[in-house]
């Protein structure tokens, strides 16, 4: 597969969706020839407003991002939307930034959406997500929502990915607040309240109070206290005041140097965990090393070696 790097570049969306799939191909020459490719667009990446959305199933997902995505279109935008999503769709999951569940947004020539990648090999699907961003910041797109459900470990993948983390909530505070995980309050930075509209009004009204207290007890040292809004994605209600205010972040977080600053601290984060797989995966791959564990593990197991002078041996094999 080659791909045209000059077309890709002049936002040529076929030739984009043929370098994500690239991208995404499990094969070694594939790989290879994926990262001589990012390595070319990466001068020209970059250039965009990264936002993750996390919430939990059936609080408005898709509906919030066809309502912002549009909105974002009659700015004068251009809206990648990309998904991360930990449950994979043999097993029966939901299938994120499916094109059906934003069928407006789907039609719209600014706008770009492709499901998660259903598997990655080193780094996850996550890092596939994460180059599939880049692709699409060549190809001239400014704003990438990344999707993903509020569920395990998906949630802290995007919050790294991204600049700036938005967690959709229901109105209704109550036993949410209680089973909320304190961790998730830490990765937003913002809570938007979905579904105001209707009887519906006072309650998210209230759930705000509780959430902006439950969130003044946390201890904020950066220049950015997440902020608490109001939104309904049926009725197109709020959702300028959630673009203002990420634009709001976004000249703050340049004035402070704290835009580049996060960036570049995401990306050694990545360099490290990429290290550790791949030390993971040379480890795996080495004849010698697969011979010798065997035994090893015998040796550990009678008591005859100690576990740090196995895996001294085992290391130093490489
Ligand atoms: P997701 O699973 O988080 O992607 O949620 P969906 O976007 O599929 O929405 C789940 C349900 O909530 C659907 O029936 C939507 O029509 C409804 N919904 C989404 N946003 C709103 C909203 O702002 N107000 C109301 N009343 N319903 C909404």
């Amino acid at each position: 597969m080659t791909i045209d790097v000059d077309l890709l570049l002049s936002g040529n969306r076929r030739a984009l969706a043929k370098a994500i799939t690239l991208i995404e191909s499990k094969r070694n020459i594939d790989r290879e020839k994926s990262q001589e490719l990012l390595k070319r667009i990466l001068p020209h990446s970059g250039k965009s407003i990264r936002i993750g959305i996390s919430g939990v199933p059936g609080v408005g997902k898709s509906t919030f991002i066809e309502s912002f995505g549009l909105y974002l279109l009659s700015q004068g935008k251009k809206l990648a939307v990309l998904a991360v999503d930990p449950s994979s769709p043999i097993a029966g999951g939901s299938i994120l930034g499916d094109k059906t569940r934003m069928e407006f947004l789907s039609r719209e020539e600014n706008a770009f959406i492709r499901p998660s990648p259903s598997e990655g090999a080193l780094g996850g699907v996550a890092l596939k997500t994460r180059e599939t961003m880049l692709l699409c910041e060549a190809a001239g797109y400014d704003v990438i929502l990344v999707e993903t459900v509020g569920v395990g470990q998906s949630e802290y993948e995007v919050a790294s990915m991204v600049d700036f983390f938005l967690v959709l909530m229901m109105p209704n505070a109550g036993d949410e607040l209680q089973g909320i995980k304190k961790g998730i309050m830490e990765l937003a930075d913002a809570l938007v309240i979905n579904k105001c509209d209707g009887e519906s009004i006072n309650l998210a009204k209230r759930t705000r109070s509780q959430y902006k207290s439950a969130l003044n007890l946390l201890h904020y040292t950066s220049f950015w206290t997440p902020q608490v809004l109001l939104a309904s994605s049926t009725e197109n209600k709020g959702i300028d005041k959630v673009w203002g205010m990420i634009v709001d972040y976004y000249f703050t977080a340049i004035k402070e140097h704290a835009f580049d600053q996060k960036r570049a601290k995401q990306n050694i984060e990545w360099m490290r965990r990429l290290m550790h797989e791949m030390l993971d995966l040379k480890l795996s791959q080495n004849p010698r090393v697969k011979d010798i564990i065997p035994e090893l593990e015998r040796q550990v197991t009678d008591g005859r070696t100690t576990p740090y002078a196995a895996a001294e041996q085992i290391l130093s094999l490489l």
